[in-house]
C-alpha cells in the first residue's frame, strides 16, 4: 500500500501516537541538560510517569501535547468535528486523569511545572519558554 503521507506528516502523526519519546520532551530534556540540570524520566513509580523528574528540586516536568491533554484556549487543541462525542469523553477523560495525578504528586511533596507544546513550537517563543522554566525550577 502506497504512504499517503508525506515522511515529515508521517513522523508528526507517530509522534503524536507513540506518547513516549516525543520530540517536545527531548528539546525540553536537551535543555535543561545544557543548562547543568540533571533529571530521571518517566518513573513509573510517580503518578502520571512525568516526562522530566529533577530529584533535587523535588520538581517534576511535563511536556504536553496540547490536543491530548486539553490545553483550555488553545488552537490546537481543537476537537476534530466529526465523531465529536467520542473525543470530548476521550480528552476529557485525559484531563480528569492529569489533574488526578497531578493532586497525586503535590501531596507527595512535588512542584509540578507543565510545558504545553504550543509554548515551545517556534523558536522564539521556546527560548522565552524555557528560560522561565529555568526560573520557575529555581523558586
Ligand atoms: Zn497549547
Amino acid at each position: 500500500m502506497p504512504d499517503i503521507y508525506t515522511r515529515k506528516e508521517r513522523s508528526e502523526i507517530m509522534s503524536k501516537i507513540s506518547g513516549k519519546e516525543t520530540k517536545p520532551e527531548i528539546i525540553v530534556r536537551k535543555f535543561l541538560f545544557a543548562n547543568g540540570f540533571r533529571y530521571r524520566k518517566n518513573d513509573k513509580k510517580l503518578s502520571g510517569k512525568p516526562d522530566i523528574i529533577l530529584p533535587k528540586y523535588k520538581t517534576v516536568v511535563f511536556v504536553h501535547g496540547c490536543f491530548w491533554h486539553g490545553h483550555e484556549d488553545c488552537k490546537y487543541s481543537k476537537l476534530p468535528t466529526t465523531r465529536r462525542e467520542f473525543w470530548e469523553k476521550k480528552i476529557g477523560d485525559n484531563i480528569l486523569r492529569d489533574n488526578r495525578n497531578q493532586r497525586e504528586l503535590k501531596k507527595s511533596g512535588w512542584k509540578i511545572l507543565i510545558v504545553w507544546q504550543c509554548e515551545i513550537r517556534n523558536k522564539g517563543e521556546r527560548e522565552k519558554r524555557l528560560l522561565e522554566l529555568i526560573k520557575e525550577i529555581n523558586v
